[in-house]
């Protein structure tokens, strides 16, 4: 068992910020960055952990609750919190593979995480009050965290990673989902500083709801590009399968086409239309999420 500083001190933080130089048309027009969180750990998901750390700074003596899909990276990253330092973890999983479980599920199963599957009208409950206090009940007073480690608390996660980009920067761009980090990097910007989002699944509207949903103040700094999600979350034309391929053939880090491989899809896209003003400094923010590519 770990103690929440011994945890802290085997991530790899604050994580790394490397120049982006990539031969993209358009790319010599702008300077770029990449904020690796991927880099933080191999197991826990970049933005998951940022999502996560100040949840898990609560005196953790009870049992924690979550929900995701079956390659949740969420899951993932909070199961082997959870294993490290010792709380037993309930991961409520949509869908049943139990016959056939994931990488990922084998992984939650190895650090000892107790697993229930249910069916999807039951999981749709999964942000409704009197589901969340029956569960509650069920596992002792339980620390229940949402789908994707997305609440309030993780804006505090996703702001230090703000804060240690030391460079001056116009746009961070990052994948969008549940929208918490978005937010979170929408709230942490100076007013001179723009957060581009990518959607990547289909919701013009709704992910913006979402966004909206977390960020306090009126802010107006973001927004989110809807034309790259590809047919929806998860899915991955061959075209996007390939420049994966390409890209982790020839770059010193890798991407995965469910969230990092639809954002630097989407900036080559963008490059190429000269949608940024020439001279734009740009960090994307590598979200993690390697271990969902399984
Ligand atoms: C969950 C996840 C996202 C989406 O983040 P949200 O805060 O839910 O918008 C992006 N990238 C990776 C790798 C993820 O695991």
């Amino acid at each position: 068992m770990q103690s929440l500083s011994a945890l802290k001190a085997s991530l790899t933080l604050p994580s790394p910020l490397i120049p982006f130089n990539p031969s993209w048309h358009g790319a010599d027009k702008v300077s770029m960055w990449v904020k690796r969180d991927d880099a933080i750990h191999p197991i826990m998901s970049g933005n998951k952990w940022r999502k996560l750390s100040n949840a898990l700074e609560a005196p953790l003596i009870n049992n924690i609750v979550s929900f995701g899909g079956g390659f949740s990276n969420h899951l993932h990253a909070l199961g082997y919190a959870c294993f490290k330092l010792n709380v037993p973890f309930t991961a409520i999983i949509r869908g049943d593979y139990s016959m056939s479980p994931s990488p990922m599920i084998k992984d939650l199963l190895a650090w000892k995480a107790n697993i229930e599957y249910v069916d999807r009208i039951t999981y749709k409950q999964r942000n409704e009050r009197t589901y969340l206090q029956a569960l509650q009940k069920r596992f002792g007073n339980a620390m229940i965290i949402p789908e994707g480690g997305s609440q309030h608390e993780a804006h505090q996660g996703i702001k230090q990673m703000v804060g240690e980009i030391s460079i001056p920067f116009d746009v961070l761009a990052t994948p969008v989902a549940s929208g918490a980090t978005l937010a979170g990097i929408a709230s942490a910007l100076s007013r001179s500083q723009r957060a581009l989002g990518v959607g990547v699944l289909k919701g013009q509207g709704y992910l913006e709801s979402l966004v909206s949903q977390f960020i306090d103040e009126d802010k107006e700094n973001w927004s989110i590009t809807h034309d790259f999600h590809m047919g929806g979350y998860a899915k991955a034309p061959n075209a996007l399968t390939q420049f994966c391929r390409t890209f982790n053939d020839t770059m010193c880090f890798e991407i995965e086409p469910v969230y990092s491989g639809k954002v630097f899809w989407a900036i080559k896209q963008l490059l190429e239309k000269g949608h940024f003003e020439k001279g734009t400094r740009l960090v994307i923010l590598h979200t993690g999420g390697l271990q969902g590519a399984r």
